[in-house]
């Protein structure tokens, strides 16, 4: 299966870090978003990104130049019907999701892929909304994209082995290490990761130490590059809450779940560095 559009739904932290290694990669890349303002948001951080390999000597101007032209601006689920595979990065949540691959499934060719970029939400649920669930696959980026090499490729209950294999193409295409995992709550980076990152918000929410001494302890200790809840706000506030949800709803056991302090920082809408503020402020 050939692969050379791609469209990109969800133009921000992952999308655009998805959208910026396909182009760069040499794919056309139809970045979509709700509106016009939300995908020149992310163009611009993708620009502003090549433009710091520019100044690093990692790439000429007209690399950039060629890279940005690969992308083309998309408001209109519509445009799915130019495409050879989707790859969806919009909000975690599963009524938006399913709602976006039902309308897909009405424009995109025969031979596209759907590929999902969930963190947790069950694929095999995703699919379902569709009418060709051996066409719907997990394509997992971890977050910085253009920085982490792997991606969790996650097979649902139905999906074919040529969409796998075509995925797995793709992904070391992109320069990445595709790794194949069931379709389980949490797949196995989040099932272990983010109950992690939950322990330590209990932690900070039980006055056992204070923030700072709560992320030094696991750098020092663990030999973690950097501490889970400076971590927890690089992934966003957000979405660390969506994905205990989705573990303690999945498994039905209470060691899921999600702190208090947790969903009292979403509801102030202290969703970590994109929203400036979380367990720590970002200027
Ligand atoms: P984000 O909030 O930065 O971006 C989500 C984008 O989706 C927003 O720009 C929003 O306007 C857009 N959007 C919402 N509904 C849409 C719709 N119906 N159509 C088109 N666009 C829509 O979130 P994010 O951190 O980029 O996360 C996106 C997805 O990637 C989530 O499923 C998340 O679980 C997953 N993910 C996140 C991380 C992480 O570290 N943040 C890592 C891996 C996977």
């Amino acid at each position: 299966m050939k692969i050379s559009t791609v469209m990109v739904i969800g133009a921000g932290q992952m999308g655009s870090g998805i959208a910026q290694v396909c182009a760069q990669s040499g794919y056309k890349v139809y970045l979509n978003d709700l509106n016009e303002e939300f995908v020149q948001k992310g163009l611009s951080v993708i620009s502003k990104n090549l433009s710091r390999q520019v100044e690093k000597g990692r790439m000429s101007e007209e690399e950039k130049r060629n890279i940005l032209s690969n992308f083309i601006p998309s408001t209109n689920l519509k445009d799915a019907e130019k495409v050879d595979i989707v790859i969806e990065a919009a909000i975690e949540n599963m009524e938006v999701k399913s709602k976006i691959f039902n309308q897909l499934d009405q424009y995109v060719p025969e031979h596209a892929i759907l590929a999902s970029n969930t963190s947790s939400l069950p694929i095999t649920e995703i699919a379902a909304a569709t009418k060709c669930p051996e066409k719907v696959i997990g394509m997992h980026f971890m977050n910085p994209v253009p920085v982490m090499k792997l991606v969790e490729i996650i097979r649902g209950l139905a999906t074919s082995d040529e969409v796998y294999e075509a995925v797995e193409d793709m992904t070391k295409s992109l320069n990445k290490i595709p790794v194949e995992v069931n379709d389980f709550p949490g797949f196995v980076s989040n099932r272990i990761l983010m109950p992690m990152i939950n322990e330590a918000i209990f932690t900070l929410y039980e006055g056992v130490a204070t923030k700072e001494a709560i992320d030094e302890v696991m750098k020092l200790g663990m030999n973690h590059p950097m501490g889970p809840l400076t971590l927890a706000d690089f992934i966003g506030l957000d979405t660390c809450l969506y994905i205990m949800e989705t573990l303690h709803e999945g498994f039905g056991d209470d060691k899921y779940r999600p702190c208090p302090l947790l969903r009292k920082y979403v509801k102030a809408g202290w969703l970590g560095k994109k929203s400036g503020r979380g367990f720590y402020v970002y200027n």
